[in-house]
């Protein structure tokens, strides 16, 4: 029978900073499960920039070493800021090679709790025990497609995330529905691929980052007080910034003012280097789509304001919802015992689930510990106080069956 303290099905950038960060705790068996960067590889689209900023791109690991930097010197690849997608994806396969040598791409089909443990059914059927599992399987499961589309076929209306790349629409019209980075920045890609393409949003106008505010802020004000309104993390509007960097200050605050925060730090918008990319893009904004139907091949969309189009493709940039049941490894009945709002798990320090032994990380984080972590910085917090509750917890199991602490649960490096 195969058993390990710790299981981390995932092997995105949460995954592997968590399991790199936990392979320090001496004595702990940690076993990690999954294609490495294979959400960054297969569904964000070819050409795509980051937009994260770099210093806010470097996936955490325990001694700092393993940062975008390091991997550019070691690539001997130029680029910078923006960082280009093919990059990052090639960084976090490097990352991991270093940091998390031993991984098992197999995928977890199941997760059920098992007496005390976890059972973990891979694919091909084989079984791992283990004491506590971490989930870090992102956000794939999430892509939100609207009611109205909701009965078309893929081949009529399909998520932005479903796409690589977009030749194939070539001389269509498309419609893509939203004004969040995903939409603008696949409706670029879509008319420089020669597509007919009009972006349909509820917004009255599109919101782009990096605004006259906060330009004259991070360059007319200097970096003092650039710096002090900004946190490096750079999640969030001036001053905003700087609360959500700290996800400890988040979590004593009360609900209605992390909610605030937390709406005011991601609402939708597009890096400026889209401006000029969808200047010549037709755009239909504060609208909405009322219905969708097919018409033979093609299909027909109405507008709120009555108007109407017949057009070749819908493509939804209308991002994701999170809600942790649709995770299908997830057993039912282990589903159903994690306490949850609007399908967020309520988690505590150790982003530990009502449920206990059971963790996730990443997106399904952002209603406990803040906007960060529903990006790459966020690994910065979250692997490290994973790391530390699971040493703790690991500790006085250890001192309560009366085994000795020799060195178990030394760190092997030193972390501040
Ligand atoms: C278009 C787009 C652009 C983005 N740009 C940025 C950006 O510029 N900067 C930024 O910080 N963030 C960005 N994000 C957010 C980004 O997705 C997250 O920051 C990051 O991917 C979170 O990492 P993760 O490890 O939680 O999830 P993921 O990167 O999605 O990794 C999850 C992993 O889990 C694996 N997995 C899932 N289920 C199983 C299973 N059953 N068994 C085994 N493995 C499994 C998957 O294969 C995958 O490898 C962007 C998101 C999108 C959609």
């Amino acid at each position: 029978m195969t058993r390990c303290d710790v299981a981390v099905i995932g092997a995105g950038p949460y995954g592997l900073s968590a399991a790199a960060h936990l392979r320090t705790i001496k004595g702990l068996d940690v076993q990690t499960f999954g294609e490495p960067m294979s959400f960054w590889e297969r569904n964000m689209p070819v050409g795509m920039l980051l937009r994260s900023g770099w210093a806010a791109s470097h996936i955490a690991d325990p001694d700092q070493s393993l940062t975008l930097d390091a991997y550019r010197a070691a690539s001997g690849k130029h680029f910078s800021s923006p960082v280009p997608l093919d990059r990052f994806t090639d960084y976090g396969l490097w990352y991991q090679g270093r940091a998390v040598p031993g991984l098992d791409q197999r995928k977890i089909m199941r997760v059920e709790s098992y007496r005390k443990d976890f059972r973990l059914i891979l694919e091909k059927g084989s079984s791992i025990f283990a004491r506590r599992v971490v989930v870090a399987a992102g956000i794939g499961s999430f892509a939100w497609r609207p009611p109205e589309f909701a009965n078309l076929p893929s081949y009529l209306a399909s998520h932005t995330s479903e796409h690589r790349e977009f030749q194939r629409f070539a001389g269509k019209r498309v419609l893509v529905v939203g004004s969040g980075q995903s939409a603008l920045e696949s409706a670029a890609l879509l008319h420089e691929s020669g597509a007919e393409v009009e972006i349909v949003a509820r917004a009255r106008q599109i919101r782009w980052l990096g605004g006259v505010v906060s330009r004259t802020i991070q360059h007319g004000f200097g970096p003092t007080i650039s710096k002090l309104l900004y946190a490096p993390t750079d999640v969030g509007p001036a001053g905003i910034s700087q609360i959500v960097a700290r996800p400890d200050l988040v979590r004593q605050l009360p609900r209605s003012i992390q909610d605030r925060l937390r709406k005011r730090s991601v609402r939708p918008g597009g890096a400026r280097w889209l401006v000029a990319r969808v200047r010549n893009v037709g755009k239909s904004l504060g609208r909405f789509v009322v219905c969708a139907a097919p018409v033979g091949e093609r299909i027909k969309v109405r507008l709120d304001d009555g108007s109407e189009r017949i057009i070749d493709h819908v493509l939804l940039g209308t991002g994701y919802r999170v809600d942790v049941s649709k995770y299908d490894f997830l057993a039912p009945t282990l589903a159903a015992s994690i306490s949850r709002h609007q399908g967020y798990p309520r988690l505590t320090d150790g982003f530990e689930t009502s449920f206990p032994g059971l963790h996730i990380l990443g997106a399904p984080a952002v209603w406990s510990f803040g906007p960060l972590m529903q990006f790459v910085v966020g690994t910065h917090y979250s692997s490290r106080a994973l790391m530390q509750f699971v040493a703790r917890k690991a500790a006085s199991n250890r001192a309560r069956v009366g085994e000795p602490l020799v060195a178990g649960l030394e760190l092997s490096r030193p972390h501040d």
